[in-house]
């Protein structure tokens, strides 16, 4: 909001917005301070995209704090939309970006923990990830959109997550809305759920019905009790919701005169 209120673009508002987190070692599952792979490496997955439709993103980034920021370069420096490993961090380099150790003492203790108890891969439906999803809308309803994230703890070294799959954790189209999701990104990705949603917004759902649409679809797994997803969504009306499949996801809505956290609703009852 202070950069909205400032005259920044929505787009400052998103990448600014994200970096308080992903700066924050104490949030475990962004930027510094993420949780690693199974070999104790963090990488690091994150998109955006604005309000003309343009998008850019990286994948399995290491040693750079803000993803989200080399994700927006990627966007308006290069031809492309997805770097990803090695030549994501080498653009990140080129454009100033510091390299840094990402694994604080506090993850490094834990994931030298889980090395010991628990070398199988972690039941995903546990307080094991998390992302960092943004929408916002100026004064003037344009809207843009970004997630950046660890992703799965632990998870196997190479693995990618839906946070860089522009459709998939995020879309936006400026005519209609946008949606973003946090959860189970391998889920996230088979569905397409960002993009389900904008489209289902396109064709006259709220923000609210869309999601559930979104979430149903889930139900085609038979496992899908085991798992979390939960999505965001906000309209050119400035109407928004929240919807997840598993109770306790909440999220946080801030305008010039509000800033409160809202539990949102879910399927699994
Ligand atoms: N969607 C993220 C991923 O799968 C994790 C999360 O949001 O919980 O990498």
């Amino acid at each position: 909001m202070e950069v909205l209120n400032s005259g920044r673009s929505v787009l400052d508002a998103i990448e600014k917005g994200i970096n308080v987190v992903e700066n924050d070692p104490k949030v475990d599952s962004v930027g510094l301070g993420g949780y690693p792979d199974a070999e104790g490496n963090v990488t690091l997955d994150a998109c955006i995209m604005d309000s003309n439709g343009n998008a850019g993103a990286v994948a399995y980034l290491s040693n750079i704090k803000n993803p989200i920021s080399i994700a927006r370069h990627v966007k308006e420096k290069t031809a492309h939309v997805l770097l990803a490993g090695k030549g994501a961090q080498k653009f990140a380099l080129q454009n100033g970006f510091k390299k840094e150790n990402l694994l604080t003492p506090e993850t490094k203790k834990r994931w030298e923990r889980w090395k010991q108890t628990n070398k199988e891969m972690h039941d995903p439906v546990k307080d094991n990830h998390d992302t960092i999803g943004l929408l916002a809308i100026d004064k003037n309803g344009n809207i843009a959109g970004g997630v950046s994230t660890s992703g799965w703890a632990y998870k196997m070294p190479g693995r990618v997550g839906d946070s860089s799959i522009i459709g998939a954790s995020l879309f936006v189209d400026n005519n209609v809305g946008a949606a973003c999701a946090t959860g189970l990104g391998e889920k996230v990705i088979e569905t397409v759920g960002s993009f389900l949603i904008v489209e289902k917004m396109r064709e006259g759902y709220s923000p609210l019905e869309a999601c559930k649409i979104a979430i149903k679809r889930l139900s085609k797994y038979n496992n899908s009790n085991i798992f979390q997803v939960s999505y965001l969504a906000l309209n050119k009306d400035g109407e928004y919701a929240g919807f997840s499949n598993q109770k306790e996801f909440s999220y946080s809505i801030v305008t010039n005169n509000l800033s409160t956290i809202v539990k949102s609703d879910y399927l699994l009852k």
